[in-house]
């Protein structure tokens, strides 16, 4: 593969708190229970300082064990049923469109985009979102289900750190998840170069990953819940983890969207600069 074919933008997305407010257990699955969002996520946390387990694992072991306590039966159907409960930030449900549109605009059809989610929520509950149909791919947390259908294992648990392995799988075109991801690529034969990718994120969760991103030349995006204090932000844009920040507003427009323009403007360039170069030989 020569550098000519290198020629998609891939965007990246956190989902809780990027692309919808509030963790999606507190619109879907805890509701279900009749727990109070607080409540739960203070005894995961107890449960975290008394048994040292790791905070997804934790979280996700005790959501079925509060279903078995309040005899509530969650499967896959249920949990993707649940979905349309999830809100989204103002604007996101145009915001593909409209990035899709100027990136085929702006590179005369010569650049395809793609956008992914990158979640340690459930994928369960992502493939019920309306938004699924504009991701190329999403990488989630998920369940195992047993013979009855029960949620009652963790299958997949993907934490702000193993966040970074997808990163790696987008990268290297291996998104089939039964096939490792260690070997060896030369960045030549790597379908999408992080230069090539915007990771937006809402806080230290996504450190890993736009710290990964940023140091092999890629972007990142820093959001904050409109209204809310943008500090969180502001310092993850004074220790360079991300290119900027904005309020999670995805309408057009929006600081989000002029300045994520301004970055697609950057890489637009240097891909179609890159083809230019390469017709020389
Ligand atoms: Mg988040």
């Amino acid at each position: 593969m020569t550098m000519s074919n290198k020629n998609i933008i891939a965007l990246i997305y956190d989902f809780d708190g990027t692309l919808s407010p509030l963790p999606m257990q507190e619109y879907t699955v805890l509701p279900e229970l009749g727990i109070k969002p607080a409540d739960f996520w203070s005894d995961v946390g107890k449960e975290v300082q008394a048994t040292g387990g790791e905070d997804i694992i934790t979280y996700m072991r005790m959501m079925y064990e509060r279903a078995e306590e309040k005899k509530v039966h969650i499967d896959r159907d249920k949990l993707k049923a649940m979905a349309p409960m999830v809100p989204y930030f103002e604007g996101v449900e145009d915001w593909f469109a409209s990035m899709n549109d100027y990136i085929k605009k702006r590179s005369n059809d010569k650049i395809e985009t793609r956008h992914y989610i990158i979640s340690s929520g459930l994928r369960e509950i992502l493939e019920g979102v309306s938004i699924y149909k504009e991701f190329h791919n999403i990488f989630a947390s998920e369940y195992f289900f047993d013979h009855h259908g029960r949620a009652t294992y963790p299958n997949r648990v993907i934490t702000d750190t193993t966040k970074t392995q997808y990163l790696f799988r987008i990268n290297k075109g291996v998104e089939d998840l039964t096939k490792s991801i260690n070997s060896h690529m030369p960045m030549k034969d790597r379908p999408i170069p992080f230069e090539n990718m915007i990771y937006y994120g809402d806080g230290l969760t996504d450190v890993p990953s736009m710290a990964v991103t940023r140091a092999n030349g890629g972007h990142s995006v820093a959001v904050y819940t409109p209204g809310k204090s943008e500090k969180p932000c502001q310092t993850l844009f004074k220790e360079k983890r991300c290119d900027f920040f904005a309020p999670a507003d995805y309408s057009k427009g929006s600081d989000l969207h002029r300045r994520t323009l301004l970055i697609l403007d950057k890489i637009i360039a240097s891909i179609l600069l890159q083809k230019e170069l390469d017709t020389l030989g």
